[in-house]
């Protein structure tokens, strides 16, 4: 392995960096999981998880990565043969929701997308009206897609739900907006929020959720899909009294404490606030430079990634390679139909301006290096604007 010096700038849209305050919360002796200390971690970690989420009610924790919890949600809530109705997004509607959905057993309807929007509220209302006797059993959105950095309007999606008075449940994944990006499970009225820890929340990977709604609970006493690792009862029951019903991730909850101490520190509404900023900076810089953003609606523009396209004949792979060998920076790969013609830059997490700064530095000086045609000025529109005093951040409202 080359020597590098510095520090690598990990630049995929999650995992993210983890800072050290949360890997030195890591490194302490793994204590007794059915003894009084542990009852009091799980206590003080559920009681700072339910904000994040914006919620009052029940969040679940598992030792997993986050395709765990998009089937602990399926698997919960859904009996076989249920009817999915699933919005394409880009990759993950189809690679975390789409296809674990078929292998259980539940019928999905996959109302199409073009990779360049979220969720149409308008298309999901008229399917669900057309669903006169409501064979649709669960509404699926990825809020953040992370191929294509869109995020879907969910208050839109919850309107749309309730204007064709329809009593599917709705299915958030969050996995690349939770911590960075505006979300309201109680709000909107989500039934299954899915996250995990290795993007907003700084963790290292190996931890994933499921924030479930009163409805969400009432359907998993009926759901007929066989279940056991991720039954919802024995950890509801199991975390009243502090404890998992299984072996937890000891060192990803110490972990999982510290940086949701960090999160409420700073303050929720300026952790999106400070995403906002750092999304449009590197919009600007895309602009620039002259590369087009996948995503076409502004009202859609991710904070926490941005995916550009690549000149016509230019490989985004080969960019990515020289990237890494020349800067030591990784950059996202694009995913399924965006593969060789899109890059994503992941700014999320624990992430300042001038981590973002560097990044962009990194891929102007690739663009030029690779040959890519492009225009000069990326970096300094991204710095005007980062320069500029910083908005104040909108109160977050639980
Ligand atoms: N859904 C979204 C939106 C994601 O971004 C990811 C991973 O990046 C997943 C699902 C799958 O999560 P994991 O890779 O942690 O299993």
């Amino acid at each position: 392995m080359k020597t590098r010096t510095g520090r690598h700038f990990l630049q995929i849209p999650g995992p993210t960096n983890v800072p050290d305050r949360v890997l030195r919360a890591m490194d302490y002796p793994t204590i007794d999981h059915r003894g009084p200390e542990f009852a009091d971690l799980t206590r003080e970690v559920l009681e700072a998880l339910g904000p994040v989420f914006q919620t009052r009610g029940p969040v679940i924790i598992y030792p997993s990565s986050g395709t765990g919890a998009c089937e602990a949600a399926l698997i919960n809530t859904l009996s076989s043969g249920d009817r999915v109705l699933i919005m394409e997004t880009g990759w993950f509607s189809h690679i975390a929701w789409r296809h674990p959905a078929e292998k259980l057993g539940l019928r999905v309807d996959y109302v199409p997308g073009t990779w360049r929007r979220g969720a149409s509220p308008e298309t999901l209302e008229e399917r669900l009206v057309a669903d006169a006797t409501h064979q649709i059993k669960a509404v699926v959105v990825v809020h953040n897609e992370t191929s294509t950095g869109v995020t879907s309007r969910i208050a839109d999606v919850r309107r749309a739900i309730d204007h064709a008075r329809h009593p599917a449940l709705l299915i958030v994944d969050t996995i690349s907006s939770l911590g960075s990006i505006d979300y309201r499970h109680d709000e909107w009225g989500v039934d299954v929020t899915v996250a995990g820890s290795q993007k907003g929340l700084m963790l290292p990977p190996g931890l994933a959720f499921n924030a479930i709604s009163e409805k969400a609970l009432a359907s998993s006493k009926k759901a007929g899909l066989p279940k056991a690792y991720w039954d919802w009862e024995p950890m509801l029951k199991n975390n009243a009294s502090g404890f998992f019903p299984y072996t937890p991730a000891t060192n990803l909850l110490y972990a999982l404490r510290e940086a949701l101490a960090m999160v409420h520190a700073e303050g929720l509404a300026d952790v999106f606030a400070r995403h906002q900023r750092h999304g449009d900076a590197t919009r600007a810089a895309a602009r620039a430079w002259g590369l087009e953003i996948v995503c076409e609606d502004p009202r859609e523009y991710s904070n926490s990634l941005t995916a550009m396209f690549m000149p016509a004949g230019h490989d985004a792979d080969r960019l990515r390679t020289l990237i890494l060998e020349k800067f030591d920076m990784s950059l996202g790969t694009g995913l399924g139909k965006l593969a060789g013609r899109a890059f994503r830059i992941g700014h999320l997490g624990s992430f300042n301006d001038l981590m973002l700064a560097g990044t962009l530095c990194g891929v102007e000086m690739g663009l030029r290096l690779a040959g890519v045609p492009h225009a000069d000025g990326g970096v300094t529109a991204a710095l005007d604007l980062l320069g500029a005093p910083a908005r104040k951040a909108e109160p977050v409202l639980s």
